[in-house]
């Protein structure tokens, strides 16, 4: 049997990697750099609310834990669009009744994940322990007190990073691997969180089972639901320029800008100043980096290993994911690391490069395309396509988001061929009974 795995970072992905590891017998140390959140109230970090999809549902499944998350999570059935007059049209997700995503809080999902694993014996939580050094030689972590600065080093033989975006252990790999590769890129955009409260009554202000988006062109707001009555309102913004997080210096500019771009949520929004003053502006990062492994000593997963832009709600999903898949090539209580910490990153940074990708294509769709005729002729096109031949096409949004089966490499390279079918089908037409769906039957078959 290997000794203690040592997982840092306790944020979402970390505890559902101790789940699986602790269901296979592994002695599993976690380390956490924030308090324990279910004693002290804190933030449990970026975005409040977040979209729960078919990846990562699979895997709260295989632990056991889906039906308990359930319990906190709203279906969303698709995206509620508001146009400038206040005007709102559902745009469906899929056609089949079960595809819904939904939205759950982050708190409380962390919180679950945390209860869960400790409920292992063989788990073992320390929070406010920093790792600040990870020596891939010696295997040594040393992690630093956040309360008294006190420092301790272990020898770790096999260390998972679940450290999110800004790892360090990523940090000592990229500091001691050759052959390591990483890039990060920024959006230009920033975001901020704002609060859509309860009515008077508890009850919800907007449509509860939608994900609401004010698509502006250049810019969106979007809304998720929360289960006691709210939503969390998050502005995508530009950092600079003409419409931007820098011309909006007081409340008089932010007044004007809401009542002019977003006018039928501004009653909705009273507390609307003191958020957007108080909260602070997030950053939107892509990171990509590879290999993910340093032998077997250290795993990069969730975000440590692929942090992706929020826009195709699949940076948790995909870290679930990654618990999943790494559990499915440890097969025995003394395992070859190296050869599963190889494995793992072949089966996964392909996946993850692709909807790294197609998660900042998706910004373009949800604050611009949604508006535009043309995009909703190619959406229904498209559901009447899969309608008719399922086994041939599947819009790519449902292979991401519905579709786990499918790898998030096939998906984006089915969805390109998907996309030359329906740039012919839809060229001359202007409705989907216009479309000429031999022709249609005869380049899905080319396609194959
Ligand atoms: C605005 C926004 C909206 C999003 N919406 C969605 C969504 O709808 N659906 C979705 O699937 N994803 C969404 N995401 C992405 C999602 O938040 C991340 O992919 C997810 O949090 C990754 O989980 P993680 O555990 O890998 O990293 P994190 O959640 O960042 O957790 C990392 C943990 O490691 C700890 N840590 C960091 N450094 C150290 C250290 N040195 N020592 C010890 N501990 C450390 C941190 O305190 C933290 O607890 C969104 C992201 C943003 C920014």
């Amino acid at each position: 049997m290997t000794k203690a795995v040592h997982i840092v970072g306790a944020g979402l992905v970390g505890p559902l990697m101790a789940i699986y590891l602790a269901k296979k017998g592994f002695e599993v140390r976690l380390h956490e750099r924030r308090p324990d959140m279910r004693k002290k109230k804190i933030s449990a970090g970026r975005s409040i609310n977040l979209a729960l999809t078919a990846r990562g549902l699979q895997s709260l499944e295989e632990v056991g834990l889906r039906d308990a998350v359930m319990k906190i999570a709203i279906p969303m059935k698709g995206r509620m669009v508001h146009d400038l007059q206040g005007n709102c049209n559902l745009q469906p997700y899929g056609q089949k009744e079960h595809e819904v995503i939904y939205a759950a809080s982050r708190g409380l999902l962390n919180m679950m994940l945390l209860d869960a694993a400790e409920a292992y014996k063989n788990v073992h939580i320390e929070f406010n322990r920093r790792c600040t050094l990870y020596s891939i030689d010696t295997g040594k972590l040393t992690f630093e007190d956040e309360k008294t600065g006190a420092q301790e080093t272990v020898k770790a033989d096999t260390v998972i990073a679940a450290d999110g975006a800004w790892s360090a252990i990523r940090k000592a790999m990229l500091a001691r691997i050759e052959n390591f590769n990483y890039s990060q890129s920024f959006l230009e955009y920033g975001y901020k969180e704002l609060v859509i409260p309860p009515d008077e009554r508890g009850g919800f202000r907007i449509e509860k089972h939608a994900l609401h988006i004010w698509p502006r062109h250049n810019y969106m707001m979007i809304a998720l639901p929360n289960t006691e009555g709210s939503f969390t309102a998050t502005l995508f913004y530009p950092y600079e320029g003409k419409d931007s997080f820098a011309q909006l210096k007081g409340p008089t500019e932010l007044m004007e800008f809401f009542r002019r771009d977003f006018p039928d949520v501004v009653p909705h929004m009273p507390e609307l100043e003191r958020d957007f003053f108080g909260n602070p502006t997030g950053a939107l990062v892509t990171v990509k980096c590879g290999p993910w492994h340093a032998g077997g000593k250290a795993v990069l997963i969730g975000d440590a290993a692929h942090a992706i832009v929020p826009f195709f709600a699949q940076g948790m999903n995909s870290g679930f994911e990654d618990c999943r898949v790494l559990n499915s090539l440890i097969e025995s209580s003394s395992p070859d690391w190296e050869a599963v910490f190889a494995a793992f990153t072949k089966a996964r940074k392909p996946n993850a490069d692709a909807i790294a990708d197609m998660a900042v294509e998706n910004f373009v769709e949800m604050r611009d395309s949604v508006t535009d005729p043309k995009f909703i002729l190619r959406k229904k096109v498209g559901f009447e396509l899969e309608k008719r031949w399922p086994d041939r096409f599947i819009p790519r949004y449902s292979m991401v988001i519905f579709r786990p089966d499918i790898p998030y490499a096939e998906a984006q390279r089915r969805g390109a061929l998907q996309d030359r079918i329906l740039d012919r089908l839809c060229a001359n037409i202007s409705a989907p009974e216009q479309v000429n769906w031999s022709e249609a039957e005869t380049l899905l078959k080319q396609m194959a």
